[in-house]
């Protein structure tokens, strides 16, 4: 039968455009469909609020693709994705008005951490020193035969406890208890759950290895770059097309597919055999988002100087607020103090916004599909550590958990990272196999968030599945 191209991709995510670039590069020629009128999923910018003011609509920091093993390997300077390190990649102001903060350096964020110095470098700094081998370890499918097996069992131990444990097990005090919580919250899990841990760790080594750091000119300058490099390799890309059924694709030896398992579904389930649909139908959400981006005239006055250099900031107060907050919202209780998480690119990337003015990317917890309006409840979180906040609102671009599932097929429900990172989960991403990118459907493959080794900018998902797509599939032609 004859082809059209040797692989096509739906969708243009970050992990869509890594699995074409990964096949173009090999001479594969490769059609990647995007539903939305404009590329890139989850890493775009857009003009939300007011003229000039420039908003990242999904993901706005970047540990995860400044430290990806795959993007390394591609030259993403040259089609113009330049990074910028906030001074402070994250700062967590406490009741008392003071920040705790993760600097880039493991002693010096160890000697903030007053009354736990000593137990955060000895957790932290082994584990930082081995960044590289470790990144390679945990952004791959779990099961796997590990390259480090020493370096990933120091990792693994600590990593499998909840992170309430592991915090008050080893930290005395608050800024480094809460600090930690507020990390481990990227998890989305209850902070009692195993594995939270994992995130704390992993994105805290992320932050002292390769630091948080935000593209200049925004989220898209990654889509951007990713896209043009994809282009010079001879990949194409149609964009405002939405696949509803995997036999209307051009003809092709491979897909790949960078859609969420729900999204697979509703695009394949006839074809697919039942036992397979039914372990897709059993994978189970995370919580999803409610997010604000917001023009100010102004840098936000925060009581903690730290916060004013900081390019994230977490907002909850300390650990048992935050695992409160994070225990309602898994049980499906709209949270009153939410957990906030806070990115105030402007402060670093001119370009954001106009002179003197600023913008602020916001998004908080919610239940599953939430439509309820957390404006209130997020305000008054920013309020409690930068009193007079509000009066430096010039406008505001809300999102409910239903909007955010609006703006991206894969977002269900509000939920951004392809479903629920519980331990279950991280080991059955979506099926328990060495190879969870292969589907039971000849030459198809899941890429996206929905697979190991799940949420973030990294493209490691759309990385190993285009390298299972080569080794099955197209190098036997
Ligand atoms: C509000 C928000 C904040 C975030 N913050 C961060 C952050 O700061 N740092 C970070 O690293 N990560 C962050 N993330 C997570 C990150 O954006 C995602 O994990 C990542 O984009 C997942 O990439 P992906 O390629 O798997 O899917 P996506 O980026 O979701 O891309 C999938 C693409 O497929 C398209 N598509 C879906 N179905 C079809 C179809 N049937 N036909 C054609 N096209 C289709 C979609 O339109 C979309 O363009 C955030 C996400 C959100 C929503």
């Amino acid at each position: 039968m004859p082809i059209d191209y040797d692989a096509v991709v739906v969708g243009s995510g970050p992990n869509g455009l890594a699995a074409a670039i990964t096949l173009a590069r090999t001479g594969c020629s490769v059609l990647v469909c995007e539903a939305n009128t404009t590329i890139g999923g989850g890493a775009r910018s857009a003009e939300l609020t007011l003229p000039g003011f420039l908003h990242d609509l999904c993901s706005a920091v970047h540990p995860l693709a400044a430290g990806s093993p795959f993007f390394k390997t591609l030259p993403l300077e040259r089609f113009g994705l330049a990074w910028i390190q906030p001074e402070i990649p994250l700062a967590h102001p406490l009741n008392d008005g003071s920040a705790a903060c993760l600097y880039r350096d493991v002693d010096f964020t160890a000697e903030q951490l007053a009354g736990d110095s000593g137990a955060y470098r000895r957790l932290m700094k082994p584990l930082a020193r081995n960044w590289e081998k470790l990144a390679n370890e945990f952004l791959q499918p779990i099961l796997h035969l590990p390259r480090h097996p020493v370096a990933l069992a120091q990792f693994a131990i600590p990593a499998i406890c909840p992170a309430t444990v592991l915090a008050k097990l080893l930290f005395k005090r608050e800024p480094a208890r809460a600090l930690f919580a507020g990390i481990a919250a990227h998890s989305f899990l209850p902070l009692e759950a195993p594995v939270s841990s994992a995130f704390a760790l992993v994105l805290g080594l992320a932050g002292h290895a390769v630091g948080w750091p935000i593209p200049k000119g925004g989220s898209q300058q990654i889509t951007k770059a990713l896209a043009d490099y994809l282009r010079e390799l001879g990949g194409k890309i149609a964009m405002n097309h939405c696949v509803n059924n995997l036999d209307d694709l051009p003809k092709s030896r491979a897909v790949l597919l960078d859609v969420s398992v729900w999204e697979f579904l509703r695009i394949a389930r006839r074809q697919l055999p039942r036992w397979y649909r039914a372990r897709l139908e059993s994978f189970r959400h995370a919580p999803g988002i409610f997010k604000i981006d917001y023009a100010l005239s102004s840098p936000i006055p925060w009581k903690a100087e730290a916060c004013r250099r900081a390019g994230t900031i977490h907002l909850g107060g300390g650990i048992d607020e935050i695992a409160a907050t994070e225990c309602d919202v898994a049980r499906g209780k709209i949270p009153d103090r939410p957990f906030v998480l806070i990115a105030q690119q402007s402060l670093f990337d001119e370009i954001r916004a106009p002179r003197g003015q600023h913008t602020l990317w916001a998004y908080c917890h919610v239940p599953f599909a939430c439509n309820v309006d957390m404006t209130d409840r997020i305000e008054a979180q920013i309020e409690r550590c930068a009193p007079g906040f509000r009066d430096c609102v010039l406008a505001r671009h809300k999102m409910s958990a239903v909007d955010v599932e609006n703006s991206n097929r894969n977002l269900a429900g509000g939920d951004i990272n392809g479903g629920a990172a519980d331990l279950a989960q991280l080991i059955r991403r979506p099926t328990l196999s060495p190879t969870p990118y292969r589907t039971p459907l000849k030459g198809t493959y899941l890429c996206s968030a929905s697979t190991p080794p799940g949420g973030g900018v990294h493209g490691m998902c759309g990385y190993h599945a285009a390298q299972a797509a080569l080794r099955e599939i197209l190098s036997k032609h």
